[in-house]
């Protein structure tokens, strides 16, 4: 198990050309993220850290995740294409 200041989605493997994920470390709790891609990321209930809920989101997702990656008070998410 580990926590959400570490990267939340451990892909280890090549990803298929096209594909995209969210990754996210070092999270202080704001919220941003999962009001604006409610559908990709949750909070935990004990501390707020965020964590990913669709690791492959839908295009209409991936465009709130890159909405995401800039507004992220710490710069906590990486989309990886
Ligand atoms: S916007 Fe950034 S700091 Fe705020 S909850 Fe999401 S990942 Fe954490």
């Amino acid at each position: 198990m580990h926590g959400c200041t570490e990267a939340s989605t451990a892909h280890s493997a090549p990803h298929a050309r096209g594909e995209a994920w969210p990754i996210l470390s070092q999270c202080v709790a704001s919220g941003q993220c999962v009001m604006a891609a409610l559908e990709v990321f949750d909070q935990r209930e004990e501390d707020g850290v965020a964590f990913v809920l669709d690791e492959r989101p839908s295009a209409d997702s991936l465009e709130e995740v890159r909405e995401v990656v800039a507004i992220c008070p710490v710069v906590a998410i990486r989309l990886v294409e």
